[in-house]
Parts: structure tokens; sequence; C-alpha cells
């Protein structure tokens, strides 16, 4: 794939120069969804799967621009001096946005650089392409500028910074850190209130991950994730009226309920439930892991599915058939929605002597209820953002 990508490169761009190389995962969050921007834990791991970057720098401002993934679109030609999003833009607005991040805090770039990009993640799908660009054009940056100062957890705090202020998605910070800090084998517990972190070894023995693409994407996720953040927010103001904290992760289940009652309205009530019950699974899950006690971890994923499902409806008639199918198979410890909701990709652990099955068994029936296909991947935990060996 490499030498055909620096074939691609040298025929859209010429010959010549030291070209280099570099690549960013996406991620799968095992347990721990929509907690990340209410002050609680995640559990992501980077894939292997991911978006790879070939570059050339250039002695003038110029910038171009060619994703293998957007063909159609060419090569998009811009320049340092043009660091403001343009819908016509498109997928270039994402590399652009961590520019524009990082000459906001001070780290000037001054030369243009002529890149190439392709991906194997599906886009749009909840495994962070989208998270997985911005990482890429952060370690970019870093090596070819020399911005040694600038830490891998910076990488993912610029990626998250353009993506919210350059790219008008309020996301948190899980996805960019999952891609610049993931390690092979390993998840990584993250408390987004404080960054703190820890690698845990993702032991599962005889099972594997498995990742359905459900292949639907309802209108609805960026206003219901708006609106969802919204609710958390109010009702967090709403309990600081009864009791002293500074997000939902800082409470208990057993303190939600004593205080639940300071949110007024039930909805509100049940998305704060949702925020405060996933973090305290989270960190069960994680313990559990450690244990390695998967099947407790495989309950613990079920249960955040329907939690998911009942009190942050964030989930969909696609995606609930194919937890409800996966739920139902022997040889599946655990099942649930993965990414911000409303479509998009469940993640499950299965056993190995079941993989096949479940593929087919589940494909079978989804095509049969829905109407068109899914996608599986049966995925490896790999390592985070790097440059490559020539
Ligand atoms: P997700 O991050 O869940 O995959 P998003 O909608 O947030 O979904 O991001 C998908 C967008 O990211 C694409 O529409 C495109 O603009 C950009 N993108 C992702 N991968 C690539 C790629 N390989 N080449 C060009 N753009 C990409
Ligand atoms: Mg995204």
């Amino acid at each position: 794939m490499m030498t055909q990508l620096m074939e691609t490169f040298q025929k859209l761009y010429g010959e010549g120069g030291e070209i280099r190389t570099y690549f960013a995962p996406g991620r799968v969050n095992l347990i721990g969804e929509h907690t990340d921007y209410n002050g609680g834990h995640v559990f992501p791991c980077a894939l292997t799967l991911g978006t790879y970057g070939l570059v050339r720098e250039r002695e003038d401002r110029v910038l171009r621009f060619y994703s293998v993934n957007f063909e159609r679109m060419g090569v998009v030609e811009t320049s340092l001096d043009d660091l403001v999003p343009h819908k016509e833009a498109s997928w270039t607005n994402y590399p652009k946005g961590v520019m524009w991040a990082f000459e906001k805090r001070g780290y000037h770039l001054d030369h243009g650089m002529d890149i190439l990009i392709w991906g194997n993640i599906p886009n749009g799908s909840g495994l962070s392409s989208s998270a997985s660009l911005e990482v890429l054009t952060g370690i970019i940056l870093k090596d070819t500028f020399g911005f040694d100062q600038v830490s891998m957890v910076d990488v993912a705090l610029i990626g998250q910074d353009s993506e919210n202020n350059f790219n008008g998605c309020n996301c948190g910070i899980m996805d960019q850190f999952a891609s610049a800090m993931g390690k092979k084998d390993h998840a990584i517990f993250l408390d987004t209130n404080t960054l703190k972190y820890e690698y845990a070894p993702v032991i599962l023995k005889d099972a594997k991950i498995v990742i359905t693409n459900s292949k639907v994407k309802h209108s609805l996720v960026d206003s219901a994730y708006n609106d969802r953040r919204q609710e958390c927010e109010t009702a967090l103001h709403e309990l600081q009226q009864a009791v002293e904290i500074q997000t939902l992760g800082d409470l208990t289940e057993e303190e939600f309920e004593m205080h639940k009652n300071a949110i007024k309205d039930p909805v509100r009530q049940k998305r704060a439930k949702h925020a405060v019950y996933e973090n305290q699974r989270t960190i069960r899950a994680v313990e559990a892991l450690k244990n390695n006690d998967v099947e407790l971890f495989g309950k613990l994923m079920n249960a955040s599915h329907k939690s998911l499902r009942e009190d942050y409806e964030v989930s969909c008639e696609e995606i609930d058939i194919l937890v409800d199918l996966a739920q139902a198979m022997p040889g599946v410890v655990g099942s649930r929605i993965t990414g911000g909701g409303f479509g998009g990709c469940t993640v499950s652990i299965v056993k190995n002597d079941t993989v096949d099955e479940f593929i087919d068994s589940i494909g079978k029936a989804y095509q049969e209820k829905v109407g068109h296909e899914a996608e599986f991947y049966v995925v490896d935990i790999g390592d985070g953002a790097r440059k490559l060996e020539q």
C-alpha cells in the first residue's frame, strides 16, 4: 500500500525531495460513553485501522492536499495565509484547522507542504476518522517544524481545539487522546476531568473485539449531541445547589440517588443518571479487566448499552437490532453501541470460536430486518500516532 501511495504522491505532485510518512489510528471506546464532557472516565483503545499521511515540504507558503478517499475533489490548493474554514474546502478543513490551532498557540508554520492522505477507517461511523486526521496533522506539524515542546497530549488537545473551534463540532477529548496516546494491546483509562490516564492491558484470552458497522447515520447526531450536553450542564447546575461537585463524574450512584431530586425535569434526571452510572461502570469495568474477569466486563458493556438506550436515548432501531442479536448469542461476552450514537457502530467481545458465526448470522439477520448489509471488523488494538519508517 505504501508503495502505491508513494507513486500516487509523485504522480500528483512531481518527483524529488524527501517524502515522509505518518500514521494516526482511529479508536473504539470499550466503555464510558458520553462521559467525556461530564468529567467522567472513558476507556478507549487505538485501532490498527487509521489514517496515513505522506508529506513533502515546500519552500513557499502553498498547501496542497489530496485524499485518496476523496479522489473526486482532486488536489485542493490553498495557503498558510488562508487558515479559515470554507464549506467548499470539505475535508481539508480538518488539517487546516490543526494548522490554525498551532498558529494560535504561537507555533509558527513558515512554509507550506504537499500532503497526501489515505485512510481505512469508515468515515462518519463513530470510529473517529476525523480525530485521526487531526492527530495525523498534529504529528506532521510537530515533526516537520521541530516543535519538540509539543507533547502527544498537546497534539490531542490541539486536535480537539481544531474540531471544536474550527470545524464546529463540540466533541470531548477522548477521540484525539486515544489516537495520539494509544498503546498496542492496551486500552486507556482516562479521567477526562484531570487528563490523568493509565494503560490497562486488554487480555481477552479466547475472545476478540468485533466492531459492527450499522451503516446508518441519522441526521439527529449533531443536534441531539448538543442537546445532551446542554441537559447535563443544566442538571449539574441544579445538583450543585444541593451538593458540592465540579462535574457529574464526582458523584457515586448513592450520592446521585440522594440528591437527584434537585434536578427538576425527569428527562434531565435520566441524562444525569446515565452520566453518573456510566462513569462508575467504567471504573468497575477496568477493575474487572485487571482481575481477568472478562465476563463481568461484558456484563458492564451490556448495562452500558441499556443505559444509553433508555436513559440517555442515543441509540436507534438499527443499532438496537445489532446489539439485541449479539447479546442473545452464546459466545458473545458483551455488546454495546460505541461512539456518539444514532447509528454508527457497535462493539462486541466475541469468543474466538464464535466470530465466524457472529458475522454470518448477525449479518444475515440484520440484512433481513433492515434491508441493507452491516459491515464487520475483527480488530486489533494498535499503537498511537507515529512517524513511519521509510
Ligand atoms: P468519524 O470521525 O466518526 O469518522 P466525522 O463525521 O466526525 O466521522 O468525520 C468524518 C470526516 O473526516 C469526513 O467526512 C472527512 O471530512 C474527514 N476524513 C476522515 N478520514 C478522511 C480521509 N481519509 N481523507 C479525507 N478526509 C477524511
Ligand atoms: Mg469525528
